[in-house]
């Protein structure tokens, strides 16, 4: 004889936008509402349901804005390189600022570095927009390396010093920054850290690992195209192996996941909510294996 069971669904904490990804949201919006020609270099935030729904409103995504003569340009919650902001004033573009508070901050800890005489270590994808926002408000190139064996190398080309300035990539685990600065430690003479890890970030980080240690199954929801994301994917795959990463509810896996009764769901940052709550219902109403009974 069998008999049906229900699963329960375990939701992280916050799930959702972050408010520096909402801030932007709602600055764009009001940008649109306010003006004819608004336009942005690349994507606002890492959701297609979000730059298309703004898209529909006018935005438009521009690769560079060699073209632009007029019109108001918005500044991503990554930032920007200060150069190219004030490049674009001069132009007689209008900039309308949605840099996160928290990037600000970490560009602002560089700078104090560099002022203190440190040599800038940023440790970070060096091809990520904030980065490159950070390496922009700095007046001397820094050292960007986001593993150990980058670290090596710069060691061994003579490009890291024996003085060092430390900051993190907003939106990077602790963990991994802890393994690269321990490894630094071995090198260097002096190291200052600034912490510039964003708090919501490693809210999540930690909340969705302690989730991943006690479900059958994890779910992260959230773009592909989101560096959070696939790094939440990961850290939750590290600490319970059966973690999926679906972009939306369409990409459930449902006939995998039958036998799983207790499932856990985070989200990136730039997920919107609606979409980890269609997971939600998804999980809770796709059929489960019966359970034999004696
Ligand atoms: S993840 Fe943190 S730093 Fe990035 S936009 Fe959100 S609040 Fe700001």
């Amino acid at each position: 004889m069998s008999e049906r069971t229900k699963r329960t669904v375990i939701m992280a904490k916050e799930v959702g936008f972050c408010f520096g990804v909402k801030r932007a949201i709602n600055l764009t919006r009001q940008a649109l509402a306010e003006h004819n020609n608004v336009f942005i270099l690349g994507d606002l935030v890492h959701n297609k349901r979000v730059t298309d729904e703004l898209e529909g409103k006018g935005l438009r995504k521009i690769e560079d804005y060699e073209d632009e003569k007029t019109g108001t340009m918005v500044i991503r919650a990554h930032g920007l390189p200060k150069t190219r902001i004030q490049e674009a004033r001069s132009r007689g573009i209008d900039v309308v600022d949605a840099t996160c508070p928290i990037v600000l901050r970490a560009q602002e800890a560089a700078q104090t570095l560099e002022r203190d005489g440190y040599q800038v270590v940023i440790i970070g994808d060096k091809n990520h927009a904030e980065i490159k926002g950070i390496l922009g408000a700095l007046e001397n190139p820094a050292l960007v390396v986001d593993n150990i064996q980058e670290l090596h190398e710069a060691k061994r080309s003579y490009k890291l010093l024996r003085k060092v300035g430390v900051i993190f990539q907003t939106t990077h685990a602790l963990e991994l920054c802890n393994s690269i600065v321990n490894e630094m430690l071995m090198m260097c003479k002096e190291i200052r850290i600034i912490n510039t890890i964003c708090r919501p970030v490693q809210n999540r980080q930690d909340d969705a690992i302690e989730l991943a240690g006690k479900v059958d199954l994890m779910l992260v929801v959230g773009s592909r195209t989101s560096a959070n994301t696939m790094e939440l994917a990961a850290l939750c795959r590290y600490h319970n192996p059966n973690t999926v990463h679906v972009q939306n509810a369409d990409e459930l896996p449902v006939e995998t996941f039958a036998h799983c009764r207790i499932v856990g769901i985070a989200s990136g940052l730039s997920t919107p909510e609606d979409l980890v709550e269609a997971v939600r219902v998804k999980v809770l109403t796709a059929d489960m294996e019966p359970v034999s009974a004696a």
